[in-house]
């Protein structure tokens, strides 16, 4: 069989930074566990347009479509703020994810107990929190036509479409379903049945998707009760679903009730290749970060954490991931912390790298 294969696309700002700790790990995994990956490396965002006058090369494409998965850094900084729209680096982001037609994007929010005291919650609110949202994110509100600003009469009016189709309901819950039969078989829906007739299909094509998961026990809820139920009592909820709007803004909640952004991964999947692996991009929620770029501060563990994402759901290595889990709250729990993790405390924080050797120690001692 050969060889899984990678593509990484650093990008700008951070990005080559954090993934450069990435690489510590798999190299790791071909010196000791004999796992070796076909990596392959280009270019996307601002480092593209410099160096193609585009965003994303349509060989970078092309070879995007092909590998098992894509890993990208992060895209942006404040140099390209004047290029034209179509030029602009996060355009490379948005045709990887719409040519690669990546429609479930899964957004965990885990909470490391050296880090409970870090959220903005009571610690026996977040500590041991782990969940998952999955938000649909090729249609919706933010693609549905008509869109755009019209006169009418004497004034102008702004016009977006909540549009869904059986089909795109049916693939982003199945996604979800999946990934409940994976995790704690619990799921609950999003959406706003009761004053929106997309939510009111919604509810009955997730619900028509269960059928095929008995074991999954499926709920229910508007999505502002699940905003409050949120920050409430998050441990409650196992998988959760919902829609392009309501996703944007509830794995953004979540994703804080655990602290910082340089914790985040995340994965967005499509079909199924002929290999059965999903199309796949995996990538921190974390931006570019130019405000700190270059200068050895990023915490790398984002970036980290969505390569454990790749293990398992595109590499089919569960165990690995979780090894690679169990090394970051190693080092957490050692008191490893780079400068976002401190906050007030007179700690020293650990660099960018120190922080990629010590999860690679932490990894060795796995063994
Ligand atoms: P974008 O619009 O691309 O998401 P942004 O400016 O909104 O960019 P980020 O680039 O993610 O967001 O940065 C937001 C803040 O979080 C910045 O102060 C940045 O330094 C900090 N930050 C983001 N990622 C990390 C990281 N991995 N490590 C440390 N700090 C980070």
């Amino acid at each position: 069989m050969s060889n899984p294969s990678l593509l990484i696309l650093p990008g700008d700002g951070i990005g080559p930074e954090v993934m450069a700790e990435v690489r510590k790990i798999i190299d790791w995994f071909g010196a000791r566990r004999g796992v070796t990956f076909d990596v392959s490396e280009d270019l996307v965002g601002g480092c593209a347009y410099d160096a193609h006058g585009t965003p994303l090369a349509d060989a970078t494409m092309a070879k995007a479509q092909e590998v098992d998965a894509v890993l990208l850094g992060a895209v942006g900084g404040p140099k390209y703020d004047n290029l034209d729209f179509s030029l602009k680096p996060e355009r490379g982001l948005l045709r990887l994810r719409k040519e690669m037609d990546l429609y479930a994007n899964l957004r965990p929010a885990q909470c490391f107990d050296a880090l409970a005291d870090f959220s903005s919650l009571k610690k026996d609110v977040v500590a041991g929190l782990d969940i998952m949202i999955v938000r649909e994110l090729t249609s919706g509100v933010y693609f549905g036509e008509p869109r755009g600003i019209f006169e009418e009469g004497n004034e102008r009016v702004g016009i977006n479409t909540q549009r869904y189709t059986e089909s795109e309901i049916d693939r982003v819950a199945r996604s979800a379903f999946e990934l409940a039969m994976r995790r704690n078989k619990k799921l609950c829906s999003m959406e706003k049945a009761n004053v929106m007739e997309s939510g009111v299909l919604w509810r009955e094509v997730v619900t028509e998707v269960g059928k095929d998961y008995p074991e999954v026990e499926l709920s229910h809820m508007y999505a502002d009760a699940g905003a409050m139920q949120l920050t409430r009592w998050p441990k409650q909820f196992d998988v959760i679903v919902t829609d392009n709007l309501f996703g944007d803004l509830l794995s953004d909640l979540a994703a804080m009730l655990t602290g910082s952004l340089g914790m985040l991964p995340s994965a967005s999947l499509g079909a199924p290749m002929e290999n059965g692996r999903p199309k796949a991009l995996y990538e921190p929620v974390h931006g570019s970060a130019p405000d700190i770029a270059g200068q050895g501060k990023a915490n790398p563990i984002a970036c980290i954490l969505s390569f454990a994402m790749a293990l398992r759901y595109s590499f089919d290595m569960g165990d690995d991931a979780t090894r690679v889990e169990q090394a970051v709250e190693k080092v957490l729990a050692d008191g490893l912390r780079t400068a976002d993790l401190l906050g007030e405390e007179g700690r020293a924080p650990v660099s960018t790298s120190e922080m990629g050797d010590a999860i690679v120690a932490a990894l060795d001692a796995s063994l």
